[in-house]
């Protein structure tokens, strides 16, 4: 293999950039060509691909968001977009492909993987909610981000002795809203993956005031439904006048943690060795801190767990 591609597909994740460089100063490192695809499958089948150099990715470890665009492409599901792309490395000479996304962007790369062109996932999203590694690249950087933000609103919440209910991101996993409760030592953390029940929340609001406390942090994964409606259902019954936060999108930006940062530097390198030693269609990932990697096919067909340890934990701390 001489020339391999890269690209970020799905939603941006801090550390992205630090993926990124890690696969072509890797790739150099082996005398292999590397290419830039901008904006994922997108920039695949339009051609919108440019050489690497080792100046390329120079100076951005340390940012947000990533330096290759990032794009979600509904064409790219159809075989006659996945041929176009296919098409597009043909003309570029490249003969492999490092993929750095959530699940989508897996589906992308087993689809080109099928076709006869080696990929490797890279898992790079917010959410954690990938199997097959303890940690996706920018779950840490957003879950500090979260935490930096609930700080802020505590000092608020213990001023003027009210309960604050924060939406913390994670469709489909409460890893962001679980990691953030335990360590900020929420009242109650509400997650897709428990059926919480409401008298619960309401009881432990009620045990906390109680005993005198001046506060009450709650958090809800998005998945899970509408702060703001659980705002007013909480007030109804527990006789509040909570704040509902929605910390959004300032939750995927930023400067990547160095966790993040490290991760991804594993991440990709791990990837090119794979693309060099002839393996195609796996994903790359980390468990109990050593680099693993995975058939993608297998990682598509299972769900991420939550970590039940974690959740019953934090409901013992919140008493
Ligand atoms: P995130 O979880 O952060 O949103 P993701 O990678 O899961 O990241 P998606 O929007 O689901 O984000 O997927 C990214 C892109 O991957 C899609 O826009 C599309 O181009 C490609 N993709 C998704 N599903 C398929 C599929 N079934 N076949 C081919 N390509 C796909």
């Amino acid at each position: 293999m001489k020339k391999i591609g890269v690209l970020t597909s799905g939603g941006d994740a801090p550390g992205m950039n630090a993926a990124i460089r890690s696969v072509v100063r890797k790739a150099i490192y082996h005398g292999i060509e590397v290419y830039g695809i901008k904006y994922g499958y997108q920039g695949l089948i339009d051609g919108d691909i440019e050489k690497m150099e080792l100046g390329s990715v120079g100076d951005i470890i340390q940012r947000g968001g990533t330096k290759l665009y990032s794009a979600r492409c509904e064409e790219f599901k159809t075989e006659e977009g996945q041929l176009k792309g296919i098409e597009q490395m043909k003309k570029h000479g490249i003969e492999g492909l490092i993929a750095i996304g959530g699940d989508g962007t897996f589906m992308g790369a087993k689809k080109i993987t099928e076709k006869g062109y080696p990929c490797i996932g890279v898992p790079g999203t917010i959410d954690n909610d990938i199997p097959g590694t303890d940690f996706t690249i920018g779950f840490d950087t957003a879950l500090n981000t979260i935490i930096d933000a609930i700080d802020k609103i505590r000092d608020t919440a213990t001023s003027h002795e009210r309960t604050f209910i924060i939406e913390v991101m994670g469709r489909d996993a409460g890893d962001l809203a679980l990691w953030a409760g335990l360590a900020d030592g929420a009242e109650s953390i509400i997650i897709p993956e428990f059926d919480d029940d409401f008298e619960d929340i309401i009881d432990r609001l009620k045990r906390g005031h109680d005993r005198g406390k001046k506060h009450s942090i709650i958090i809800v994964a998005e998945g899970v439904g509408s702060a703001v409606d659980l705002g007013q259902k909480i007030d109804e019954a527990a006789g509040l006048e909570s704040r509902v936060t929605v910390l959004g999108h300032t939750q995927r930006g930023g400067s990547p943690s160095a966790a993040d940062r490290v991760l991804a530097s594993r991440l990709g390198a791990y990837a090119v060795d794979l693309l060099l030693n002839g393996q195609a269609g796996r994903m790359v990932g980390i468990q109990q801190n050593k680099l693993v990697d995975h058939d993608i096919v297998e990682i598509l067909n299972s769900k991420h767990e939550i970590d039940f340890d974690m959740y019953r934990l934090s409901k013992e701390l919140s008493i």
